[in-house]
């Protein structure tokens, strides 16, 4: 594709969307990928906004279409980015951001070396669970196991965070969007000020801060090889 691919992963609960959402009032064009998804749309979602929503069936023939560059089962459900997204986004001269989940996200890298991957980190245990929390009770979905499974999952995860190339700590909201809006325009050529923030975000930098939100989830190994 001709402008830049942008990954995005990140645990459940870690602030992904919103920082997505924030980033996207800040900078233009960047065309944001609609994943399918064979799961239910939540709250006020849309059809064709969020997710493409479609049967299991239908995501099933798409797999036997090859239609997807990449298709994972998260959660019990399967969420997939259709090949079409980075057809669109060429011909609309546009970047193109992907938020999809660690298996696909390494689909991609594998076969696009070339894409700008960035994991966005929740600050601790602690505070992810409360982000989880939080969120559930806004959506009047608290449910206990569903949250224990996410915070298992989040540590799985953070397994592969250093195969991507920047990862963003989102403690406090602002300089995290900070971070990721000098990533972009980085990618895009941005000045030195903004190319010395989006390098401190390399996880092969190894910062403090990530170090220590690593050590908090107790990845101990993984915080001493950075
Ligand atoms: P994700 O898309 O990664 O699953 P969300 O963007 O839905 O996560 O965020 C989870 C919850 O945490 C939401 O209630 C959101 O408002 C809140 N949140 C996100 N980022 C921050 C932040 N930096 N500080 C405090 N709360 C945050
Ligand atoms: P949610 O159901 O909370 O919207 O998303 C659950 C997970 O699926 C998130 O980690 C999200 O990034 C991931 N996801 C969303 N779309 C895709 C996609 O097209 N492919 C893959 N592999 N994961 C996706």
């Amino acid at each position: 594709m001709a402008g830049i691919l942008f990954i995005i992963s990140a645990p459940s609960g870690s602030g992904k969307s919103t920082l997505v959402s924030e980033l996207r009032q800040l900078v233009e064009g960047l065309e944001f990928s609609v994943s399918y998804t064979t799961r239910l749309p939540r709250g006020s979602e849309t059809d064709g906004r969020e997710y493409h929503f479609i049967a299991r069936e239908r995501f099933e023939q798409m797999m036997a279409d090859d239609a997807f560059l990449e298709w994972a089962e998260v959660f019990g459900n399967y969420y997939g980015t259709a090949k079409s997204a980075l057809h669109l986004a060429a011909e609309h001269h546009r970047d193109l951001l992907l938020d999809i989940d660690v298996q696909g996200a390494m689909q991609v890298i594998g076969r696009m070396p070339e894409a700008v991957s960035i994991f966005i980190m929740p600050p601790s245990p602690a505070v992810l669970e409360k982000r989880l929390r939080n969120r559930s009770v806004a959506e009047h979905m608290t449910d206990e196991a569903v949250i224990e499974r996410r915070l298992q999952q989040a540590r799985g995860e953070l397994a592969y965070l250093h195969s991507y190339r920047y990862a963003i700590v989102n403690d406090v909201l602002e300089p995290a969007v900070a971070e990721m809006r000098a990533i972009v325009l980085t990618a895009r050529h941005g000045d030195a000020s903004l190319q010395a923030l989006a390098a401190q975000c390399e996880t092969g930098h190894g910062s403090v801060r990530l170090r220590r939100a690593l050590e908090s989830f107790a990845a101990v190994g993984q915080a001493k090889s950075l």
